[in-house]
């Protein structure tokens, strides 16, 4: 459904789409019917077309609501002691690659809050076949 809505007072004028400064409004005529049209990503949801119409039929309110669209979901990596949410396992991969070990899931309070036994068994995987850096 579009964002841009107008009710049943809408009689085709045009005088939104004629007075429309981000050209987000348009029409087509097809066979026996003449479509307005809008596009969002051209829209900078000025109100011009709401101001405009001279039959009050344009719903200006649902160009101002939006929606948040879900455009990626990945599995989410917690801290192993509090269980506060960090990064994305993806993430985490990109990271361990970078600091060439296997990163340690925990937030910043239990990075410093750890006891050193807990911290001795939580310490950095080498990988293996690693040696010493020269
Ligand atoms: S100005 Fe109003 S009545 Fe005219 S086409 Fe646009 S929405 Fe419809
Ligand atoms: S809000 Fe502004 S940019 Fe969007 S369709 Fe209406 S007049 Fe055009």
């Amino acid at each position: 459904m579009s964002f841009f809505q107008v009710n049943r007072n809408c009689n085709g004028c045009l005088a939104c789409v004629q007075n429309c400064p981000a050209n987000a409004l348009d029409y087509k005529d097809d066979g026996n019917t003449r479509t307005l049209l809008h596009n969002m990503t051209r829209c900078a949801r000025c109100g011009n077309c709401w101001r405009v119409c001279p039959n009050d039929a344009v719903e200006f309110q649902h160009l101002l609501r939006g929606t948040w669209d879900e455009v990626a979901t990945m599995e989410l990596v917690r801290c192993i002691v509090c269980g506060e949410p960090l990064y994305t396992a993806e993430f985490e991969g990109t990271l361990s690659k970078r600091v060439d070990h296997e990163v340690q899931a925990l937030c910043s309070r239990h990075r410093k809050s750890l006891p050193l036994g807990l911290w001795k068994s939580l310490a950095p995987v080498k990988n293996q076949g690693e040696g010493a850096r020269k």
